[in-house]
């Protein structure tokens, strides 16, 4: 310690270890402040240690600026007490040091100055000095002058932090304020508000003018006039509008203003609060856009299509005009979907609907009218892969006729999708105003009824269409109707069909198969309502209900002393797939207590479309829980003689069509005999079903079938009677 006013001070610290020196351990007394005094004069610094110590505080002195400093950082001090002159630092050097630090920012210093001396005082206050007091000094004041400061500077802080807590609650919640100061045209900003404009707090605006030039241009007179206005009403109000930030990127902001009048009402000031909302405003645009555009094509979706066509519509009858809907559904797509991936798909989609935007903009390459001039308003997606055009102002039918065939040519053209060509067909229903229907969700639905006969008739077809398209449709819907509330009400019920074994005779299974009693219209096909629950969504339902029927049934059996002949239950593809599908045979395994042995499902080649392998793990799964598992109408699937090997299956049913025309054609000869041999090679229990005649029943023992299933044996029979025939079937045995 070289520095000699150290040396005299009174309370210099005692010498510490190097390490120490920046790190002072300093034990606060809350109740009494500590004051830093800096003074060389040896006599003052004296005086003041008592005046102050006999006033309640606690005191530490050094005798030169530079010092002060270095002690102000060891002993943080709450209160400074300096000397205006000293020869090393002087005091003004000092102040302006302890306010350049952010820990002594707030700490109240108070000079002493030569009385007199203005030029000191004002010098004192220009380097940050908190009060002053000139020498010499009154001893019985200092300590009310000391406490009085430290108030003031405890506000202060108090105040930096209110204000520090009020940035940081701005910024968290993304919330600025600011204020006009209407008769100075005097602009302030907190650094939130300024960081929503995007401007340095240096280039914050200063005035309304510079304000405004952060909004964006086409905003700017809205927001002009929006502030005049509240100054002239005097009521608070909100505005939305865009700002560009300095970066040049354009942010949606919400403000909220009010004004302040002074005693006599007059305005004053807008105080106002500007918040950020692009990201709701975008969030919320994106809701409404996906409200009315496809996501995927980025074409109108049914929604916006059947507003537009309204609008459309009320023109044409004013004028009286003809309006064409156009339904455009691709042919196979759910096979392409299923097949090659839903990925694949969307691509296709995508591209079908590039392709008649595209045309679109070129306006009459789908469809002109007479006059020559494009008379196509829009293409929409509905859906899944149906699509709408709408054509206006339309002469004689022809017109729509040949814009279909004109769309079917543009999307008839190969689409390259990940390399591979897929050929693409699309079958067109035609709906026309005011003929087939008076408004837009009319047209179109019926458009869509004539895209499906379309299709029912052959691919790549064209119907416009008829009123009894519409009574089928309608048809269609009662059915759906009925077959919810048939569930409910009992009136379904199996009917078991039996299946024998060529080589005893013997019954050895029996087919569970659906049967609907309709109140009003009697029987009703399986074949009909089958594909009618799988579209509605009710096959799930229905199918577990045949499930536990079956093997509840077939339990009973058991229990009266049957023979534990296995019962077949037909599963459909989407049952299959449903990921609860084998859990669910566990349940009703056990609920019912039937032995796994017993259960035989039948499903289609259809359940491997999409994802084979997961298929076979389904398939692998319910084996080991010891199901058997049986291929229905095989040979009528597309898919799976190279999968074949890996199916974890029993047995193949030889479909009914080929067991009708066997012998009578060659081709069904063949397959019935290479599915006998394929079942054979692969070790596999082969039954052919539809079996009407004996002469097909020797025929396909002679093929070496080993089961029949067919009328020759019986019709499916209710329940009652089937277990009579197999009471029978089993005496006859014995
Ligand atoms: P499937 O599973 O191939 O059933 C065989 C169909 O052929 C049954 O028609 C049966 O009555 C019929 N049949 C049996 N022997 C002969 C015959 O010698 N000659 C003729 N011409 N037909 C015969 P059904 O009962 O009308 O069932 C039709 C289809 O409905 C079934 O075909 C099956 O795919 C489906 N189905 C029936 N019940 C259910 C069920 O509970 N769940 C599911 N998912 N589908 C079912
Ligand atoms: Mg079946
Ligand atoms: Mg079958």
């Amino acid at each position: 310690m070289e520095n000699p006013h150290i040396m005299q001070s009174a309370v210099a610290p005692p010498p510490l270890p190097a390490t120490l020196v920046f790190a002072p351990i300093v034990r606060r007394v809350p109740d009494k402040p500590l004051v830093l005094v800096v003074d060389d004069d040896m006599i003052m610094r004296e005086m003041l240690q008592i005046a102050l110590e006999d006033e309640g505080f606690r005191v530490t002195t050094t005798g030169d600026g530079a010092e002060g400093l270095r002690c102000f950082g060891q002993v943080q001090p709450d209160i400074v007490v300096t000397d205006a002159n000293m020869p090393v630092m002087d005091g003004f050097a000092l102040c302006e040091a302890l306010r350049a630090r952010s820990a002594s920012q707030y700490v109240p210093i108070l000079m002493l100055t030569a009385a007199q001396d203005t030029d000191s005082i004002t010098a004192a206050f220009t380097c940050g000095a908190t009060d002053f007091a000139t020498k010499p000094l009154q001893e019985n004041l200092i300590g009310h002058r000391l406490r009085y400061l430290l108030q003031g500077s405890r506000n202060l802080s108090e105040l930096a932090r209110s204000e520090s807590r009020l940035a940081n609650a701005q910024r968290i919640g993304r919330i600025g304020n600011w204020d006009l100061n209407i008769s100075e045209d005097a602009v302030s900003s907190s650094a939130e508000a300024c960081r929503i404009l995007g401007a340095q707090p240096v280039h914050s605006p200063r005035t309304w003018i510079e304000y405004l030039r952060f909004i964006y241009q086409d905003d700017r007179a809205q927001v002009a006039r929006w502030m005049a206005e509240m100054i002239r009403t005097g009521q608070p109000t909100s505005l939305e509008h865009r700002v560009v930030r300095q970066d040049g990127s354009l942010r949606y902001v919400f403000v909220q203003a009010e004004i302040a009048t002074d005693d006599d009402g007059k305005a004053t000031h807008v105080s106002g609060t500007i918040q950020d909302i692009s990201d709701r405003k975008e969030a919320s645009e994106r809701i409404a856009y996906l409200a009315m555009y496809d996501a995927l094509t980025g074409l109108p979706n049914r929604r916006l299509c059947t507003e537009r066509l309204d609008t459309i519509l009320a023109r044409a009858s004013r004028r009286g005009g003809t309006v064409a809907v156009m339904i455009v559904g691709l042919d196979g797509f759910k096979r392409v979907n299923e097949a090659r991936g839903h990925s694949t798909g969307d691509a296709l989609l995508v591209e079908v609907s590039g392709r008649l935007k595209d045309n679109l903009r070129q306006g009459d390459e789908i469809a002109y009218t007479s006059s020559g001039k494009s008379s196509l308003d829009a293409v929409a997606r509905l859906g899944g892969d149906t699509f709408a055009i709408t054509l206006t102002d339309l002469g004689p039918g022809e017109n729509a006729a040949a814009a279909a065939t004109r769309v079917q040519a543009l999307l008839s053209g190969p689409c390259v999708i990940d390399g591979e060509s897929l050929h693409v067909t699309a079958s067109v229903g035609i709906a026309v105003f005011p003929v087939d229907g008076s408004s837009g969700p009319e047209l179109l639905t019926n458009a869509e009824s004539a895209m499906h006969a379309a299709k029912l008739e052959r691919r790549n077809g064209i119907r416009f269409f008829t009123a009894e398209m519409n009574a089928g449709a309608a048809r269609k819907l009662a059915m759906a109707n009925e077959l919810r509330s048939a569930i409910d009400t009992e009136q379904l019920s199996l009917h078991y069909q039996p299946q024998v074994d060529l080589a005893s005779g013997r019954i050895v299974g029996a087919e569970a198969l659906i049967r609907w009693t309709h109140p009003v219209r009697g029987p009703i096909s399986p074949a009909d309502f089958i594909p009618l629950a799988e579209e509605l969504g009710l096959i799930l339902r229905l199918g577990e209900w045949a499930l536990r029927t079956a093997c509840t049934t077939a339990r009973s059996w058991q229990r009266a002393g049957m023979p534990p002949v296995r019962v077949g239950v037909n599963v459909s593809p989407s049952q299959f797939r449903e990921p609860d599908f084998p859990r669910m045979i566990e349940r009703v395994l056990v609920e019912t207590g039937l032995d796994a042995r017993c259960l035989d499902l039948e499903f289609t080649e259809g359940v491997m479309i999409g994802d084979p392998e997961a298929a076979i793990e389904t398939m692998r799964v319910l084996r080991r829980m010891g199901v058997q598992l049986a291929i229905d109408d095989f040979g009528t699937g597309y898919s799976s003689l190279s999968y074949l090997r890996l199916f974890p299956v029993q047995r193949l049913k030889i479909d009914q069509s080929f067991v009708r025309t066997l012998d009578a054609d060659e081709q069904s000869t063949a397959i019935v005999e290479t599915v006998v041999m394929l079942g054979r090679a692969l070790k596999l229990n082969v039954i052919a079903e539809g079996v009407e005649t004996h002469a097909h029943a020797t025929r396909l023992r002679a093929l070496g079938c080993d089961e029949v299933q067919g009328y020759l044996v019986s019709r499916a029979l209710p329940e009652g009677e089937f277990r009579a025939k197999l009471e029978s079937d089993w005496r006859l045995a014995h």
